[in-house]
């Protein structure tokens, strides 16, 4: 999973780093989202994914992490 945040969308509204504390936090000095992996393993892609649902800007994309099949 390739995964960006768009630092002129995120307002540091800190959701993600709820979501998924193991992939993404805040800087200290503004609570703009950072990365902590970039490309995180599995097991997080479904918190990663609600992560950038639940981003209320829109800021987190992401990329080559496909649904499993049911
Ligand atoms: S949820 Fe969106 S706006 Fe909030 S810190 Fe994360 S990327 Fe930024």
């Amino acid at each position: 999973m390739d995964i960006s945040i768009d630092h002129d969308k995120c307002i540091g509204a800190g959701q993600c780093a709820l979501i998924a504390p193991e992939v993404f936090d805040q800087r200290v000095e503004d609570g703009l989202s950072v990365l902590l992996v970039q490309d995180p393993g599995a097991d997080q892609y479904e918190a990663v994914r609600e992560a950038a649902e639940m981003c209320p800007l829109g800021a987190i994309s992401t990329a080559g992490a496909a649904r499993p099949r049911d």
